[in-house]
């Protein structure tokens, strides 16, 4: 290039040939060719810790592939406060914070519309499927049943996602894809220009809106007609190994586990039968959901023809499990090993897949989490760590330093009219009425909230807003989560180890959506597409993800992302 005259000598020649027959064997596809697949996967609470501590019961080809063979980031932090599946999923899809991409908690109040909002709600875009809309009756997922809206969309994400830019990039060639169990999981990742499909534990098939088709492809119906989820009626969850093989192994029965609807604290946990209410529930409240979910993704694939031309395409695969299994028996217990065993020969079937069909040389994949996952205060009474414990929200209005303000300001009623995680919503109404300033009420109760035993901050959207705030860590995480016409009145910090585990009555052992290192601590990985084997434990956010898919592809970061594109991942 700079006109240096190039000396051929033997060494270099042999070189430049052994480079050659490298490439096309196909060993690389690292030297500048597009990969022919993106396969974003994303293990719902998967802290990232978890896949290394229960080394002991993988096999090879699943996690071992991706820790040994591929790049392993192993301090990888949100850096938002509230650690919620859809906020999570959406800063994977998007790179970038809920002050930014919006999606501040599972659901929120919406004040115009006077009512609780659920994340991916749209009621202009039905169900296909008849009778596949959440069945609130059953519905163990609170956010899932606090939400009265059918339809769903992902019109309430409000930057654009890497799939989003690689349908632009490509003027639509791409083909973009999410699957998941949960909707949130599937529609988050698909973006607003892919399809999405996720499972309907009322149809007990994978269902999509006509926000992405106006009827099923022809694969899919013949998927559903199979109906694969019914071969699991009568049988059970069993473990996959001898149990002295499990660091839990001995410790199976706690009586802090949540025994729902039958399915028991210990192995075996029966599915039940087909038509018990509770059956596809238990469905995924277990591997099956996550197999179901592989059957599903790898028959989409295969119809699709997923990475067989020369325009990458994206498959964003959610895998749910993991974080129904830790909420019920929490993140120590002999349920979430052998689930993560189980995910293992899962994600060792999908890549053994991906290889026959598209080439591992040709495919990059991404494996992370929406978010990390706590112990259970149970778990940790019994290592002596006695302050952990449950809070009980719907005290909150009566305690005797509520009282007191509601005394000091003249309020009879209600004046926390709600709490939905993160966030507690005043009675503006109540306020207004009683000549009030909106901005007194929300900082005098915050500071009284923040005196309350096992909260460790309260603060004021007046605050987040006018910026007066401490410059503190959580602080930050705080403001990253805020968005001014979505977050509550107050956001509510609990102590580390402190948590709530009533909703409506169904008792869980652990819940996530705090700013505490083990809710932020997720994997981050790459590997495929020539990737060496590398682990690398400098500071990185999952939020470098989408940013790093851009870098790699050519294509524009998605609009409101502010990670950083990953160097040791980059083709060099
Ligand atoms: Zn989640």
């Amino acid at each position: 290039m700079n006109g240096t005259k190039y000396k051929s000598t033997r060494p270099q020649a042999l070189l430049v040939s052994a480079l050659a027959v490298l490439l096309v064997a196909g060993t690389s596809a690292r030297a500048g060719e597009q990969p022919k697949l993106i396969l974003q996967i994303t293990v719902d609470a998967l802290r990232g810790d978890l896949p290394s501590r229960f080394d002991n019961v993988l096999g090879d080809g699943g996690f071992r592939y991706l820790m040994e063979d591929g790049i392993h980031y192993t301090n990888a932090h949100y850096q938002h406060a509230n650690t919620e599946t859809i906020v999570g999923h959406v800063s994977l899809a998007t790179g970038t914070v809920p002050a930014a991409h919006g999606m501040v908690a599972n659901v929120w109040f919406d004040r115009e519309l006077d009512r609780l909002v659920y994340n991916i709600e749209d009621s202009r875009y039905r169900l296909l499927t008849a009778g596949a809309d959440v069945d609130r009756k059953t519905e163990i997922d609170p956010t899932q049943k606090a939400a009265k809206v059918d339809g769903r969309s992902p019109n309430n994400i409000l930057t654009s996602t890497l799939s989003d830019e690689m349908a632009i990039h490509f003027a639509g060639r791409s083909k973009i894809f999410g699957v998941s169990v949960k909707d949130r999981g599937a529609v988050s990742l698909a973006g607003h220009a892919g399809k999405a499909f996720w499972f309907s534990k009322a149809s007990g098939e994978f269902v999509t809106s006509n926000y992405y088709y106006e009827q099923y492809p022809d694969w899919v119906n013949e998927w559903n007609a199979r109906k694969p989820a019914s071969s699991y009626a009568g049988k059970s969850w069993e473990l996959m190994h001898p149990s002295a093989k499990y660091l839990f192994g001995d410790a199976d029965d706690r009586e802090y586990e949540t025994d729902l609807a039958g399915f028991g604290r210990v192995f075996p946990h029966a599915y039940g039968k087909a038509d018990d209410k509770y059956f596809t529930t238990k469905l995924t409240l277990s591997p099956a959901g996550d197999e179901l979910t592989l059957d599903f993704a790898k028959t989409l694939l295969n119809n699709e023809q997923l990475g067989q031309d020369e325009v990458p395409d994206y498959l964003a695969i959610s895998f749910s499990s993991n974080d129904y299994v830790g909420h019920l028996f929490g993140a120590s217990s002999l349920e979430i090993e052998d689930n993560l065993a189980r995910l293992d020969r899962t994600l060792a079937n999908l890549f053994a897949y991906v290889d026959k069909k598209v080439g591992l040389a040709n495919t990059l994949i991404v494996l992370s989490a929406d978010h990390g996952q706590p112990e259970a205060p149970g778990y940790l009474h019994g290592l002596g760590i006695d302050k952990a414990h449950y809070f009980d929200t719907n005290a909150l209005d009566k305690t005797p330093a509520i009282a007191a303000l509601k005394k000091q300001f003249g309020f009879g009623e209600e004046l926390i009219e709600a709490y939905f995680h993160p966030y507690i919503y005043l009675n503006r109404e109540l306020i207004r009425d009683n000549g009030l300033d909106q901005a007194v009420v929300e900082n005098a109760v915050a500071a009284e909230l923040k005196k309350f035993k096992g909260v460790a901050e309260a603060v004021s959207s007046t605050a987040l807003r006018t910026a007066s705030l401490p410059d503190t860590l959580l602080m930050r995480t705080i403001l990253r989560n805020f968005h001014p016409k979505r977050s509550g009145d107050i956001y509510l910090v609990f102590e580390p180890d402190v948590f709530i585990n009533d909703f409506d009555g169904l008792i869980v052992a652990s819940t996530h959506g705090s700013p505490w290192r083990y809710d932020t601590f997720v994997p981050v990985i790459f590997a495929g597409a020539g990737l060496p084997g590398m682990m690398v434990s400098r500071a990185v956010t999952p939020y470098d993800i989408a940013p790093t898919l851009a870098a790699w592809l050519g294509v524009k970061p998605p609009s409101g992302a502010i990670g950083t594109p990953l160097s040791e991942v980059l083709p060099k």
